[in-house]
């Protein structure tokens, strides 16, 4: 009987060492890569083909990427947040018209234009975000204010908007989101939606090219940070919110795992709990940031009714290795690492 419990004991203890052993190795592996900071960018993910984008087109989606990942990477090296730089690097997206991200957001069912946005700090846990607001120019930065001025999470709407004037926020007019390629996507899906040919989904999707707007960095302080900012889907209702605002869906970041921003149909993602699932993985399953973003994008979000869960993420974990992984045919993309290596690309490679 004695012998029988020293050896189930001494059983026990080499099993344990294993399983020690494999965790240490695979972090040890990252560790002795651990980037100073990292950076990462998407501006939406969609049904793109190379076809129906001019070289002048690619060349102004590429050209954008890297003015606003510079921004991110300047804060970065010079030894700023990753909040800062997730923060600065969004406002360059929402203003450029190219992005369905303030100036360029998407229309509304009733011709508005309704933003959501939502920022995650990777050391604190703090997070903030915005849904519904018709007014506030740089959503990013009402998420900022939320999460670190008022007692909240998440406010909505005129409530919102409210509490952006309150913090000196700049507010502009609805007619300054107005853009003709997002009032043609409006129309196209309306015309298709009557004649009933496809579903009001199927052309949304094509529409929307889900151009919203997102950021993951490390920073040299070993922070990591999340943002997402959107003007959700072509033709959204009834007050319809999506993923974006939805820390643990859109947004996500944990210092001891990773920092993740969502693109995609939204409903998808909430119902997938995407960011935060491959924050889990990383920290239940022990998964590398590149296992546990392809086993939610590639596996578990296509599982939803049929595949119809459509994006992708971008991320960064505590080692500042960068995932951008997608089941589109193209998701607008950059990073950059702490040698100032860039990398820009639109499609599947
Ligand atoms: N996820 C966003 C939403 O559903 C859309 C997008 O990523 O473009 O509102």
């Amino acid at each position: 009987m004695k012998n029988t419990v020293f050896f189930l004991s001494l059983l026990f203890v080499l099993v344990s060492c294993k399983r020690d052993t494999k965790t240490t190795s695979k972090n040890t592996h990252s560790k002795s890569q651990k980037a100073e900071f990292s950076i990462v960018i998407h501006g939406g993910a969609g049904m793109m083909k190379k076809d129906n984008f001019s070289p002048e087109k690619q060349k102004a989606y590429k050209e954008k990427l890297e003015e606003a990942i510079r921004v991110g990477y300047d804060i970065l090296n010079d030894g700023g947040t990753s909040l800062d730089a997730v923060q600065k690097t969004i406002n360059i997206l929402e203003d450029s018209p190219l992005f369905n991200a303030g100036k360029g957001a998407v229309f509304t069912n009733e011709g508005t234009n309704e933003h959501d946005a939502s920022i995650m700090d990777g050391k604190t846990l703090n997070a903030g975000a915005s849904a519904g607001t018709k007014t506030v120019k740089n959503p990013i930065n009402l998420a900022r204010a939320i999460m670190n001025k008022s007692p909240h999470v998440m406010l909505a709407r005129e409530g919102a908007e409210t509490f952006a004037k309150e913090q000196g926020l700049d507010i502009v007019r609805p007619a300054y989101f107005y853009t003709e390629k997002s009032m043609k996507a409006l129309e196209r899906v309306k015309a298709s939606e009557n004649k009933k040919t496809t579903s009001l989904y199927d052309e949304t999707l094509k529409a929307s090219k889900f151009g919203t707007v997102g950021c993951a960095a490390l920073d040299k302080h070993g922070n990591l940070a999340a943002g997402t900012s959107t003007g959700g889907m072509t033709n959204k209702r009834w007050g319809r919110i999506g993923d974006s605002p939805l820390i643990g869906a859109g947004t996500y970041a944990n210092n001891n795992t990773c920092a993740v921003s969502s693109t995609g149909w939204g409903e998808y993602f909430i119902r997938g709990m995407v960011a935060y699932d491959i924050s889990a993985l990383m920290a239940y399953k022990n998964l590398s940031l590149k296992e546990a973003a392809k086993e939610v994008i590639q596996n578990k979000l296509p599982s939803l009714d049929n595949g119809q869960g459509n994006g992708g993420i971008i991320a960064v974990d505590s080692y500042g290795n960068v995932a951008m992984e997608f089941n589109t045919s193209g998701m607008f993309r950059a990073t950059m690492n702490d040698k100032g290596e860039l990398y820009v690309g639109i499609f599947k490679n």
